[in-house]
């Protein structure tokens, strides 16, 4: 394998699009109805930009002030970079996001719910919104507990007027993803939400196995992070 990082990422993402593609096939869904994010935080500028010049766009970030060090300026060259912010918000960040993401995976209270509408209102923009969902119940995690999925989803369609497209979940790292997987895409059934945000570096095909919309992958792109 080549030395130097920006060839590794093109590499491992056409590798990584290959085995999207196999077990979207292998699940019987088109490989398109799946949209790889490549997660980028903790890489700088140097390295995202030959994945761009790939021609790949959708990118993750977890940290709003480390994405905006990074993302304004290859927004302005890369005109479609669609940014996804699938870390946690805080409100006072919310103004910034609003501004420089495209999608929020993390949507997993009331006041950012609220504060994030306000903003979208404010700056005429409409973000994709999930919400993120502990489906593993761990007190340390962020997101939604699942038995109050349902009526968080209808308070930000009803109160803050929001469209929520759907799901997302980050498993527990020592249990099987794909019960938490199946568990996230009934959940989203139950609240008639289509998106699914499940599946990274270890276990995205299991995800889109179980329907995700969205697979989250950093390390198997980027290499690791230290
Ligand atoms: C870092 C991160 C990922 C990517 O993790 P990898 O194991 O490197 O693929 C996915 N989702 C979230 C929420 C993350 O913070």
């Amino acid at each position: 394998m080549s030395t130097k990082p920006e060839m590794c990422a093109v590499e491992r993402l056409g590798a990584v699009r290959n085995q999207l593609e196999a077990a979207a096939k292998a699940a019987g869904r088109a490989s398109g109805e799946t949209i790889l994010i490549a997660v980028s935080k903790t890489f700088d500028a140097g390295h995202i930009e030959p994945v761009l010049e790939a021609g790949h766009m959708d990118f993750g970030e977890n940290r709003v002030q480390e994405a905006l060090g990074k993302w304004p300026d290859l927004k302005v060259k890369y005109p479609n970079i669609k940014l996804h912010l699938i870390g946690p918000l805080q409100s006072n960040k919310t103004k910034d996001a609003v501004a420089l993401f495209d999608v929020i995976h993390s949507i997993d209270r009331s006041k950012i719910a609220r504060v994030v509408a306000d903003e979208m209102a404010r700056q005429g923009r409409t973000l994709e919104l999930f919400v993120q969902v502990n489906t593993g119940e761990e007190p340390q995690k962020a997101g939604v507990m699942p038995t109050e999925v349902k009526s968080f989803v209808a308070q930000c369609r009803e109160e803050f007027g929001l469209t929520i497209q759907g799901l997302m979940c980050i498993p527990p790292a020592d249990e099987e993803p794909a019960i938490h997987f199946a568990f996230l895409a009934k959940l989203a059934t139950e609240c008639g939400l289509q998106g699914l945000s499940m599946g990274m570096s270890g276990d995205f095909e299991t995800a889109i196995r179980f329907g995700a919309s969205h697979v989250r992958v950093g390390s198997a792109i980027f290499g690791s992070r230290d």
